[in-house]
């Protein structure tokens, strides 16, 4: 029996076995030499996998699925990919993962532009063995084929784009020997109810794979190989919590209302339709943020605009199941920082906090902004919520009064500083409604996050400009008390969500939004905290969208206030 202590990134209490990312695919700057020879070693190796793939699937699976790696495999020895290679060095291609991606890309588009739908998808397999070699290269390749059910994923840091990777309904739990609260494996952790556990401490990555280990998401601890008593105590403790989310249920159906009749909208944060089914069934009352970057994430190349309208529509529906039309507000793409894709070709940073990321990236990039907010418009253009006028309401904006309808959809652009940034955004969004023609009477609502202090003191005037804001209190955080929120356990006591500075812009914030008769809400974890929600409340805010399995705790708290 060994046991580790860290900090609850998100709760909950399983049992499972442990499958440990192994410490050498974890060194995120291996140095490699950009010559032939190491792209030869890491194919060489690439091949070992496949062929130890190709015999565990057809044990397990079947011969079908073995074909499947059988011809993966087969493409992978062709000596014109390896020509291809070599050529991009030879002509000045310096980085050895740019050449190898520039030809994976290559090669997949020769695929798709084949008239047959047999070499189309072949496509994916050329870009997934290229990605298998740019991972063995960097040092980053981790089989997750291996993984068993209930497995209690042991890494040091797992990136979102590695969590997508693996097969989500083996994941029981995640332990982390470093991590942070805010870093978004725990919030997307939050969001699928997976306990996870982080600062757990550098000796819990040399726990071997297949151990039998509990997960205490509530106390923090990490039992490997637990005693008989201590499964004993585990089954005690699971009853428990079972009988305090049954009593929770109470709140099912019931409305978010303080004691006093103040109406509070509590919604969830999602990232797929599959966490759109997850905010249903917990009751949420829509999505206040879609973090629309997880459709973007763990692929080779950016989702067509109709991907991407199937996964908006999917959301909206899985939100309206029982007819009644839930809004749900999809945040443009905020890639860059921990969320990176290789397609973007975005350069390394030495601080990507502060660099190039969200809508900074979308400026520059209309093809990327303009197909997602084609998706969008479309999108919303469908999911029309009858009944509703919002011309008739009183206090409705001016700008307002030309609607007659409104979409279930809502549109927010993460990461805004700048007055100009948000008239730049808003022009595309006109351009693209004209061109689709979307109804003029057809009220979408389009937002901002604030997430940057500039933004968060600016909030009078760009309230003048949106239909909402939403505070992104993770990054508010981090740049407003200069801590990295992916930052050291050395640092991480500074990181202060209840600052008094933090506290005072959010006062500022929803002020300015009161004033100008626009709603302001939070989709930061920090909405999710129960000691603040008397604070949001009289500062203001009337929606707080938190991970689904947070909805009915939060009704709970709200109608315990006077
Ligand atoms: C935030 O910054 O609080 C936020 C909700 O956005 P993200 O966590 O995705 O950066
Ligand atoms: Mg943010």
């Amino acid at each position: 029996m060994k046991e580790f202590t860290g900090q609850v990134a998100s709760e909950g209490l399983v049992i499972g076995e442990t499958f440990v990312m192994k410490a050498a695919s974890l060194e995120k700057t291996a140095q490699y030499e950009n010559t032939y020879e190491t792209y030869a070693e890491a194919k060489e190796k690439v091949k070992e996998q496949l062929d130890q793939l190709y015999e565990k699937t057809l044990a397990e699976i079947g011969q079908a699925e073995a074909d499947i790696i059988d011809a993966q495999r087969l493409m992978l020895l062709d000596p014109d990919f390896d020509d291809a290679v070599k050529d991009a060095l030879a002509v000045g291609q310096t980085n050895l993962v740019e050449a190898v991606r520039q030809t994976g890309e290559t090669f997949a588009k020769v695929f798709e532009n084949m008239d047959n739908d047999y070499f189309k998808a072949r496509a994916t397999d050329v870009r997934d063995f290229s990605n298998r070699i740019i991972d063995t290269i960097q040092g980053t390749f981790i089989d997750f084929s291996q993984m068993v059910d209930k497995s209690v994923v042991i890494g040091e840091d797992i990136t979102p784009s590695q969590t997508l990777s693996m097969d989500q309904s083996k994941i029981a739990a995640f332990v982390m020997s470093a991590g942070s609260m805010t870093g978004h494996t725990s919030i997307l952790a939050r969001t699928l109810g997976i306990p996870s556990i982080i600062n757990a401490g550098a000796p819990i990555l040399e726990v071997p794979t297949g151990l039998q280990a509990i997960v205490d998401g509530k106390d923090g601890t990490v039992i490997i190989e637990p005693t008989s008593e201590q499964v004993d105590n585990y089954q005690k403790k699971f009853d428990a919590i079972w009988f305090e989310r049954e009593n929770l249920e109470q709140y099912r159906g019931k409305p978010s209302v303080t004691k006093s009749g103040k109406e509070i909208k509590v919604y969830a944060n999602i990232g797929s339709v599959g966490d759109a089914e997850k905010a249903f069934a917990m009751d949420a009352e829509g999505s206040g943020l879609f973090r629309s970057e997880f459709v973007y994430l763990g692929r080779s190349t950016a989702p067509s605009e109709e991907e991407q309208h199937d996964a908006y529509l999917g959301a909206a529906r899985a939100l309206a199941k029982d007819g009644k039309k839930r809004p749900v507000i999809i945040r443009t793409l905020d890639i860059g920082a921990d969320k990176n894709v290789s397609y973007l070709g975005l350069e390394v940073e030495a601080n990507p906090a502060l660099g190039y990321r969200a809508l900074r990236i979308q400026l520059d990039r209309a093809d990327i902004f303009e197909t997602q907010l084609r998706a969008l418009y479309r999108t919303a253009a469908e999911q029309v919520i009858e009944g509703v006028n919002p011309s008739e309401k009183p206090n409705v904006l001016d700008r307002h009064k030309k609607f007659t309808k409104k979409s279930q959809i809502g549109i927010m652009f993460p990461m805004v500083a700048s007055h100009w940034e948000v008239d730049k955004a808003l022009e595309m969004c006109a351009k693209v409604r004209e061109e689709l023609k979307v109804p003029e009477d057809l009220l979408v609502e389009v937002g901002i996050m604030i997430e940057t202090p500039a933004a968060a003191i600016m909030a009078d005037d760009l309230a003048k400009l949106v239909d909402f804001f939403s505070v992104g209190t993770n990054d508010l955080t981090q740049y407003t008390l200069a801590i990295d929120r992916q930052g050291t356990q050395k640092v991480e006591k500074y990181y202060d969500a209840h600052h008094p500075a933090l506290l005072r812009l959010l006062e500022n914030i929803a002020k300015s939004a009161n004033e100008s008769g626009i709603w302001a809400g939070i989709c930061g974890e920090l909405g999710g905290d129960l000691e603040l929600t008397e604070f949001f409340i009289n500062a203001g805010f009337t929606e707080l969208s938190v991970a689904p399995p947070k909805v009915l705790e939060l009704r709970q708290k709200i109608n315990s206030l006077d």
